[in-house]
């Protein structure tokens, strides 16, 4: 059920209460090194103020477990606001309290406030009730923009919606729109590509993903699960050799399904994990008993490109190698560039996964894409098919 966003109701006079991800990577001394999620802030904040609202940013920095501590300030993140939005931005003392109440009654249409850091306060992360409605006070309406934290039920991303009228920010809207357009509507074929480390901890997408894909490309460390299951020896490559059961089940299931499993054909071998050992490419029935899987190979490289180039619908989670070290990064990058390449015929290419989406951006090839998701976990759970709780408490359109 699509949600309501804040282009379905009226914000004029109003105080909005907007849940951002300002969790912005910072070096040792605090300086922002990467205002991506800041700037991705920018769209709701300009529609909320141009159309007459007073704007009061909510947000959780890093790790302070739940006590006021200056290292996770929001105080860098209010400046670079300021700036970007062209407008003083200024942090309030706290998130909650009667001097924050103060500051929040006092703001103007169009102006900006920023509280300070959610998780200065452990009622936050216990999504309690008192606290989650101290934060309901301070406006009229609520909105949730921030997807990255959506699928946590803190009082910031869910508990505050039961006090307020609650919609989603202008980059939720979009993020919900691009997953859920592939997943439940897709244009066929419709193919996921699936790699990264570990089986385990993508078990729930490959089983949400087989009921609904055409293809089902896999690749990245493990693969190598999938193809012990199919009898190959993998060497000394990483492999969970208590789920060489359950992939045999997914490859079951998926055949039951009519899901296609494309698995690697050949592969990258090194005599150890490191950029600078010897490697070479390996048949999957040739990888020596010592040495490690460190990416697909190149005949899989140029099946999967051929295959992907067919589609008309390509989700990707996880890359196909260790792409972290270059001499193994070739077969995400092959994949990359397969799926970069659709757009130009109007097909839908969607990435979702922290690792997957900064190998898309090292390689340059992130605004070639149809959508690349900002939420790592969230954009994960959303793949399963499961209801993230920030998502679930907005209001139904
Ligand atoms: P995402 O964050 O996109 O969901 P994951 O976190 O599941 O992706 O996986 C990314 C990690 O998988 C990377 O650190 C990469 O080095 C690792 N990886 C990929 N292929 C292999 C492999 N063959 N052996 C070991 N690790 C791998
Ligand atoms: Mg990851």
């Amino acid at each position: 059920m699509p949600k309501k966003t804040i282009d379905d109701i009226d914000v004029r006079g109003k105080r909005v209460l907007v849940r951002v991800d300002l969790n912005v990577p910072q070096d040792e001394h605090g300086a922002i090194t990467d205002d991506t999620r800041i700037r991705a802030t920018l769209p709701t904040i300009g529609a909320l103020r141009e159309r007459g609202a007073a704007v009061i940013l909510m947000s959780h920095l890093g790790r302070p477990k739940g006590k006021p501590d200056p290292r996770y300030s929001l105080a860098p993140v209010a400046g670079r606001l300021s700036a970007l939005v062209g407008q003083p931005v200024p942090l309030a003392p706290d998130c909650v309290g009667p001097e924050v109440e103060a500051l929040a009654h006092a703001l103007q249409p169009g102006q900006t406030l920023l509280l300070e850091n959610l998780r200065f306060h452990p009622e936050e992360e216990a999504n309690d009730p008192d606290f989650a409605r101290s934060l309901a006070d301070l406006a009229d309406i609520y909105v949730n923009d921030a997807f990255g934290s959506a699928h946590r039920a803190h009082a910031s991303t869910a508990g505050v919606a039961a006090y307020l009228p609650a919609v989603s920010g202008l980059l939720m809207q979009r993020e919900l729109a691009a997953l859920s357009g592939a997943l439940d509507n897709p244009e066929r074929p419709f193919a996921a590509v699936i790699g990264g480390a570990k089986v385990s901890s993508k078990l729930a997408v490959l089983r949400h993903l087989l009921t609904r894909t055409d293809l089902l490309l896999i690749g990245g460390g493990m693969a190598n699960t999938f193809l012990r299951a199919q009898g190959y020896e993998v060497g000394k490559s990483l492999l969970e050799a208590d789920l060489v059961d359950t992939a045999r089940a997914v490859l079951d299931e998926a055949r039951q399904a009519g899901a296609q499993v494309v698995l690697p054909d050949d592969t990258i071998v090194a005599e150890r994990v490191a950029p600078d050992a010897p490697h070479h490419s390996a048949g999957i029935a040739e990888v020596p008993p010592d040495w490690f899987i460190v990416d697909i190979g190149p005949k899989t490289r140029a099946l999967y490109a051929r295959t992907l180039s067919t589609c008309r619908t390509v989700l990707w989670n996880g890359p196909m190698g260790i792409f972290e070290m270059a001499p193994f990064a070739e077969g995400t990058r092959a994949v990359a560039q397969a799926i970069a390449a659709l757009a130009a015929n109007g097909a839908t290419s969607v990435v979702g996964g922290g690792d997957s989406v900064a190998a898309v951006e090292e390689l340059g090839l992130a605004d070639q894409m149809s959508h690349v998701s900002t939420g790592g976990g969230a954009s994960l759970e959303f793949m399963e098919g499961r209801e993230l709780p920030g998502v679930a408490a907005l209001q139904d359109k």
